[in-house]
């Protein structure tokens, strides 16, 4: 079985978020790709905007119609911090030593590999699909990887560069538009748009 994972705040989720699973689940011909927000990001000094709830609804909302995406809420049920490389053996545990497992991120957040627990070991875990994204440059991809690698040509294959529509959306320049009462709603999938109203969330 191969499996697209897609980590995330997702505080709100997006159609940037939605584009690259789709494509890496046509590109890589995936059976689903999992949506797993995240509790209390480590590297965003533990905070979020709206609550885990709202989040895990929002990416419901998202996904609904699309039958290859899937959404789980294992990192917000475990507390504490979330570490991928714990989501990965977790994920390994439920669908069995066998599946193949792809992390899906952007550019922006694989660059930050190197300061993830165990670097190593995830990409023996899992193989990460790097999703080419506006305004961040693929130099600092290159630079990272052979950081982790380390020469090691075994580790540095497992992280595959895709080419994806780029779409300059980010969950902070949703929230900032929202806050600043400028136009939004395009820019997520309609029902999360009509949460967010009905919720007065980000305002
Ligand atoms: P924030 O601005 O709060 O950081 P974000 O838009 O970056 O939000 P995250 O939840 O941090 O969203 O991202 C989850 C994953 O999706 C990350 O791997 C990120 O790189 C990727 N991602 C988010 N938006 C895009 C985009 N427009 N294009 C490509 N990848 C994206
Ligand atoms: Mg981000």
């Amino acid at each position: 079985m191969r499996l697209g994972v897609m980590g995330g705040t997702f505080d709100p989720v997006h159609i940037g978020h939605l584009v690259i699973a789709e494509e890496a689940r046509d590109s890589f011909d995936l059976e689903k790709v999992i949506f797993i927000p995240s509790a209390r990001p480590p590297h965003k000094g533990g905070v979020s905007f709206s609550s885990a709830e709202d989040r895990m609804e929002m990416v419901e909302l998202a996904i609904r119609d699309n039958p290859f995406l899937e959404v789980s809420g294992i990192e917000i049920e475990r507390k504490g911090l979330s570490f991928t490389i714990d989501t990965l053996h977790q994920l390994h545990g439920l669908y069995g030593r066998d599946s193949e497992l792809y992390f899906i991120t952007g550019t922006d957040a694989i660059v930050e590999i190197p300061t993830w627990k165990d670097p190593v070991e995830l990409l023996s875990e899992s193989r990460f699909i790097v999703a080419t994204r506006p305004g961040y440059p693929l130099e600092e991809l290159y630079e990272s990887i052979s950081l982790i690698g380390n020469g090691n040509e075994m580790i540095e294959k497992r992280i595959i560069l895709m080419e994806s529509p780029g779409l300059e959306v980010s969950s902070t320049s949703i929230r900032e538009r929202i806050s600043g009462g400028r136009p939004y709603r395009y820019l997520l999938p309609e029902a999360v748009w009509k949460y967010i109203e009905e919720k007065g969330l980000y305002a």
